[in-house]
């Protein structure tokens, strides 16, 4: 029997949870105070969903969805994105009833059969926010905005940001056959994947990464110069609103998105330190989705962040990012206090307060070396004498000073000194 965890999945341990848990905590506050709220939908969905949702021409559903059967004979998917799904809640919730816009955001795991690679997964997560109901470009320059202000509240910088438009499906018609023009000479030189995508999506050719199609996608058209003056109108005041949202973009004409569903504005924020492809976060808007699936027209907007290549872009930049809670008092005890070490460390932890004691029998000696290891502030020393005088010296393990204190006091002694650090 394999007892490893399968390829492409990840053991998420203490030290690196508490810094997603710092990132998390971050990602919610931002997107609470832009007016978003959190949504949570299935992990698994109808495979159908995600087939019309992020398009059958799409890697993720030509090649990496996790699809099974399951007992009823349903054919069900584990999600490899959050927006189909997403759509599909707005659309069965009948959330188009709410007030516009409608403004979401989540924190998922997403599964994806792909190669592993440096910041490449089979299970990873993403956080992500969708905004419905607004076609105004000020959506699109609030959802990257918000992303930008995060960044900054991370401490992040020098994340690029790359722009373009895609279009509507009116003036892609145009491109699609200029696109198909541009590779009909070169066809037979394409790699197998790029000849199905030649007839089914030729935007897609432009988003290979074979070598021979990564240049030859180099010469071709851009959908900039064939956008209708709708779409060039909407870019243009996306560009306005970033520009005076103090956000640095640069314009990509050559970028597509993985995914089938965008219309118009299209983004990533990429960094060189985040494996082969470089992206951080991706997004864009959706006009078509939601009609796509059943719903009524409903103009849509947002994206998706990886949450291991943003830890993987903090730690490159250097930036710490949430400790494990060291303990704000480590009681030692002996086996005759034990009971009272643990029901006094109860107590305070009831209180509030971060406390441990000794639960492994262990001499005076090694829970004083655990207390430091833990970077426990103050160190309380339990025995026979501290119970029946009711009190006990706290020393400050940062520079060995010591005080006397009733055990009933210990919780509002912790609280001045704690009142006292805040302020140094
Ligand atoms: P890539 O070009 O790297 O394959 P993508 O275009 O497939 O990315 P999206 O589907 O737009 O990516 O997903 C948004 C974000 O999710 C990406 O920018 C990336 O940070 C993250 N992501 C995508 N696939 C993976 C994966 N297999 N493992 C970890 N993170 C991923
Ligand atoms: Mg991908």
């Amino acid at each position: 029997m394999d007892l490893k965890a399968p390829r492409g999945t990840r053991d998420v341990l203490p030290e690196e949870t508490a810094r997603r848990q710092a990132l998390e905590r971050a990602f919610a506050d931002v997107c609470d105070r832009y007016g978003y709220g959190e949504i949570r939908v299935p992990t698994f969905e109808h495979t159908e969903l995600f087939v019309r949702g992020v398009g059958d021409a799409s890697d993720i559903v030509r090649k990496e969805m996790y699809t099974f059967e399951d007992k009823g004979g349903r054919s069900l998917t584990l999600r490899p994105e959050g927006t189909a799904g997403v759509a599909r809640a707005f659309i069965e919730q009948g959330m188009a009833s709410r007030p516009a816009p409608v403004k979401l955001w989540y924190n998922m795991n997403m599964f994806r059969y792909e190669k592993m690679q440096k910041g490449r997964y089979r299970e990873f997560w993403q956080f992500g926010c969708e905004v419905f109901g607004s076609e105004a470009p000020e959506a699109d320059a609030e959802v990257i905005g918000l992303l930008d202000s995060y960044f900054l509240e991370l401490g992040l910088s020098r994340i690029r940001l790359e722009l373009n438009s895609i279009g509507c499906p009116r003036c892609r018609e145009a491109f699609r056959q200029a696109l198909k023009d541009y590779y009909k000479p070169h066809f037979a030189s394409l790699c197998s994947d790029c000849q199905v995508r030649y007839e089914l999506n030729p935007l897609r050719l432009l988003d290979c990464k074979e070598d021979h199609c990564h240049q030859l996608a180099e010469e071709a058209p851009v959908q900039l110069d064939f956008l209708c003056p709708a779409c060039l109108e909407h870019f243009d005041k996306v560009k306005g609103y970033l520009d005076k949202l103090g956000v640095a973009y640069t314009i990509n004409p050559r970028l597509v998105r993985g995914l089938d569903y965008y219309t118009r504005t299209v983004f990533e924020f990429v960094s060189p330190h985040v494996g082969t492809q470089g992206s951080i976060c991706g997004g864009g808007r959706y006009d078509g989705l939601i009609a796509e699936l059943g719903g009524d027209d409903m103009p849509a907007v947002g994206f998706a962040m990886g949450v291991e290549r943003l830890l993987i872009e903090l730690e490159a930049q250097g930036i710490p990012a949430g400790q494990l809670k060291e303990p704000d008092l480590y009681i030692a005890s002996f086996p005759s206090t034990a009971a009272d070490a643990l029901a006094l460390a109860q107590q305070l932890i009831r209180e509030g307060f971060a406390v441990e004691t000794d639960i492994m029998g262990r001499s005076i000696r090694a829970q004083m070396k655990a207390a430091d290891r833990r970077g426990a502030r103050f160190i309380l020393v339990l025995g026979d004498r501290e119970l029946a005088e009711a009190k006990g010296r706290l020393r400050r393990l940062s520079d060995g000073s010591e005080s006397e204190v009733p055990l009933t006091a210990v919780s509002s002694r912790l609280k001045q000194e704690g009142e006292v650090l805040d302020h140094e």
